[in-house]
């Protein structure tokens, strides 16, 4: 393999294996390279799938419309191709449109078969490692990855996929609880509740909704209630995609170096925006998608106490407008809360449950004590938390900062590892985009 084709292991077998998988490769054919060596190591037997997509059940749906979930930024339709090929209709007999929201082990058949077909092609240079990665130490040039059965392999480059860690430790908040799941993404997490169980699930977001769709449609006659300090819901999408605003800065005059605005001046600036379109009688849905391509210049952009303030302020209200159910999803959620099925209540203090669900979320993945890996690279200074602690401390590329504070070519970061860095990284449209700056720095022009 020629040296203008550096070989690269990612570590993860998920989603983001996929994206970086097909990044790297479109880029190496984009600059005529000769096709690169990418080695997807991942401990799942099948990659593409992960937690969102391997673990979810037949109702779970997507939470952005299939317009946006294609592999490739070349084919933006890729997804909507998929569909029709393999015939998707939805419960109603409709064909897959842009706007549709499939459900989440669809698309992961999508990722699965896209990956599957490359490990098919001899010639395509993608291989598959099943196992866990404990260790990924560089030197002389090579980084060498051991996996847990100590087998060793060796690249040029390794990309870190590792996905979102279970929930932190939660302050159950009442004491009347008789066991609590701390784990609810863990296989068969729900399967010892019973139809009789009085059941809390403690936060209000789409991972509380998956739960209660599930345990409600396994047990009709189950009662839950869910319980968040402000009884935030994620927010609703519209009933067909609309585009988006303008955002609240020219991404071109950031990127030209122009200053971040603070904090406050860019709140001000989505807020007047928001409060204009209200009095138009538009949604406020195309206000916020305009910001969101701007949101890694932006953040980037902010020094660190602007990023731990709106952490602290106004992240929870951003995320629930940012991650939308489906309309159908809306549906099936009301439906169950005006049938008392689940009840919303902010203080629980005083109520017993026999089951308390931890639907906070996932914890962040610099966090120790969730992956042997994650320690180890930790340990050896190889990788430090970001200053707001939600992530790895990293470049827009993902690449990945040391303690000594050295910017690693070699070592990498996509997905929810970034959130620190980069704020929005986990869903779809911005893993794909830190694809594509991983693939043009491992392959530069
Ligand atoms: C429940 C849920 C629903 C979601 N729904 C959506 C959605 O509808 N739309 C959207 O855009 N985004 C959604 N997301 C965001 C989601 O994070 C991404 O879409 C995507 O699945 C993340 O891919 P990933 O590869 O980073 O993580 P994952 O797909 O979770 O994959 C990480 C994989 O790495 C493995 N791994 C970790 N450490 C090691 C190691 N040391 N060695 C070997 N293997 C290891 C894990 O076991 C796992 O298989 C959802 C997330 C969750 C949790």
């Amino acid at each position: 393999m020629p040296h203008s084709t550096p070989s690269v292991i990612v570590v993860g077998g998920g989603a983001a294996s996929v994206f970086v998988t097909v990044a790297v490769r479109e880029r190496a054919a984009a600059l005529g390279l000769p096709t690169p060596a990418i080695t997807v190591v991942g401990n799942d037997a099948v990659v593409g799938l992960g937690l969102a997509y391997g673990r979810a059940e037949p109702h779970h749906r997507l939470n952005s419309p299939a317009s946006a979930m294609s592999l490739s930024p070349a084919e933006p339709g890729g997804f909507l191709a998929y569909l029709d090929d393999v015939g998707w209709r939805d419960g109603d007999g409709s064909a897959a449109s842009a706007g549709s929201f499939v459900p989440r082990q669809v698309f992961g058949h999508y990722l699965a078969s896209a990956f599957q077909a490359l490990l098919d092609d001899s010639a395509s240079g993608v291989s598959f490692v099943r196992g866990d990665v404990v260790a990924v130490v560089e030197a002389e040039g090579r980084s060498t990855v051991t996996l847990a059965d100590a087998t060793e392999l060796s690249a040029d480059v390794v990309v870190l996929a590792l996905g979102n860690p279970p929930p932190g430790r939660v302050t159950v908040p009442t004491a009347g609880v008789a066991r609590t799941i701390d784990d609810p993404w863990a296989r068969d997490a729900l399967d010892g509740i019973r139809e009789t169980d009085s059941v809390l699930l403690i936060g209000t977001g789409l991972t509380t909704i998956d739960i209660a769709t599930s345990l409600a449609r396994r047990h009709p006659g189950i009662v839950m209630t869910a319980t968040s300090r402000r009884l935030l819901l994620p927010a609703v999408h519209l009933a067909a995609p609309v585009p988006p605003g303008p955002g609240l800065v020219s991404g071109d005059s950031l990127l030209a170096g122009d200053a971040t605005p603070p904090l406050p001046e860019l709140l001000r600036d989505f807020g007047r925006q928001l409060r204009a379109a209200s009095a138009a009688g538009e949604p406020w849905q195309p206000v916020l998608d305009g910001v969101r391509p701007q949101i890694h210049t932006l953040w980037r952009g902010l020094g660190v106490a602007d990023r731990k303030r709106f952490v602290a302020h106004v992240a929870r209200r951003w995320d629930v407008h940012r991650h939308r159910m489906a309309q159908s999803v809306w549906v099936e959620l009301s439906g169950l809360i005006d049938a008392g099925t689940l009840t919303l209540v902010s203080d629980v203090s005083g109520q017993e449950f026999d089951v308390a669900v931890n639907c906070t979320g996932p914890n962040s993945v610099a966090a120790r004590g969730w992956s042997p890996l994650v320690d180890a690279l930790l340990s050896a200074g190889s990788i430090v938390p970001d200053p707001t602690g939600l992530g790895f401390d990293a470049d827009e590329a993902g690449a990945l900062v040391s303690t000594a504070g050295a910017v690693s070519s070699r070592l990498f970061a996509v997905g929810a590892g970034l959130k620190g860095a980069l704020w929005e990284t986990v869903a779809v449209p911005e893993m794909r985009v830190v694809a594509t700056r991983i693939a043009e720095r491992v392959l530069p022009a």
